[in-house]
């Protein structure tokens, strides 16, 4: 077996424009995802690459890299790619990092790291990241289009698009709600309405309101089925989540804002999630999201992962792991890789290149690229 020693870690940073030039969310506007990651070299030629996913603030992003390259490169240098376990680890416990960040920007470049590792490995193996993982556990991975109901549109809009992704295969969506309450039950009766009984409907509010409004929402729009109430309440508030949990009245979906394994440990141990939503992104790495899924598996709480092909990795994911039901479509980025997400008849097709799917191409290293400082 070849060694995978690690001879370079080179950071970059990629600023992709999303759909339509500008979306908004209830707590965002923005124009540009940010792809923030490294490449990692290894003594055999096999590079693997990694990412986190941002909002295209270089300022921020340019910490990101600076961790990469200033605290973690040093750790990884002369390593071997096939201890990425033991690497993580010493990554996540490092003296330099550990007190000045658990969470945040140090998770937020450990997932790069992590996932350039296991596409290392992966690519090493001649195997697509859901073979290396034990292999596909389903025939096929549902998707639902989110990218048709940004709170940016109008509602002549969002109904359009809504039927649309309909009439393309997908059987399921999800609408961004969290403007005033009366307007957004009112989109959500009216999306229901057009798309029918068949279609299952989600909605997102990106942690914006308190409890008695999403009380008063998820009451108002009972009748219409949602499939989940996504980051109803600020992301860190598992008392107010248990709350709404317990009314019965929606099902409540989160994770991806959430760090750590223990964050997901402690809204499953109040009873305050019933899908469960991390992202290899914002976590660190597939490592930890592995984690994080068995735990929701020995809960059967099914998991979600956040975006699928804003990651890449949680296609992969989602043909491996028994506790992945359903899979996120935004398609902003899917377009700058070599093995890009593709949704056929509502479902992802499944990746076979050996890797992660995270290798980006030359025309979007080209166009997208940003400088380091
Ligand atoms: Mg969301």
């Amino acid at each position: 077996m070849s060694e995978l020693r690690i001879t370079a870690v080179e950071p970059f940073i990629l600023h992709v424009p999303v759909t339509g030039n500008e979306i908004a969310d209830s707590t965002h506007r923005i124009s540009h995802w940010g792809v923030v990651g490294c490449r990692i070299d290894t003594a055999e030629g096999i590079s693997g690459y990694g990412f986190t996913g941002t909002h295209a603030h270089l300022s921020s992003d340019q910490l990101i890299t600076a961790c990469i390259s200033r605290c973690y490169t040093p750790l990884l240098l002369g390593q071997s790619a096939h201890d990425h376990a033991r690497l993580w680890q010493t990554l996540a416990r490092s003296p330099a990092l550990q007190w000045v960040g658990r969470a945040g920007i140090t998770t937020l470049a450990h997932a790069a790291v992590d996932v350039a590792l296991w596409d290392i490995v992966a690519k090493a193996a001649q195997q697509p990241l859901w073979q290396r993982l034990g292999g596909a556990v389903r025939e096929s991975v549902r998707a639902y289009n989110t990218d048709i109901g940004w709170l940016s549109l109008s509602d002549d809009q969002l109904l359009r698009g809504a039927k649309q992704a309909v009439d393309q295969g997908f059987t399921g969506i999800k609408i961004k709600v969290g403007s005033a309450v009366e307007r957004d039950v009112a989109r959500v009766r009216a999306v229901r309405q057009a798309i029918g009984d068949r279609v299952t409907l989600a909605v997102d509010g990106n942690g914006k309101w308190d409890l008695p409004s999403c009380l008063r929402f998820a009451r108002a729009t009972a009748d219409y089925d949602p499939l989940w109430f996504e980051e109803p309440l600020w992301y860190d508030d598992v008392q107010a989540h248990a709350a709404l949990a317990a009314s019965g009245l929606v099902p409540v979906a989160l994770g991806e804002q959430l760090y750590t394994t223990d964050a997901f440990a402690e809204f499953m141990r109040q009873q305050a999630i019933h899908w469960v939503q991390p992202d290899v992104t914002r976590m660190a790495g597939i490592t930890e999201v592995l984690r994080v899924c068995d735990m929701a598996g020995g809960w059967r709480l099914p998991v979600a992962p956040h975006a699928g092909d804003m990651s890449q990795v949680h296609l992969h994911l989602s043909w491996a792991h028994p506790a992945c039901q359903v899979l996120e479509y935004i398609p902003w980025i899917a377009h700058c890789f070599t093995d890009p997400a593709h949704v056929k008849d509502g479902h992802f097709v499944k990746p076979m290149l050996p890797g992660c799917g995270t290798t980006p191409t030359e025309q979007a290293w080209g166009q997208y690229r940003q400088a380091l400082s």
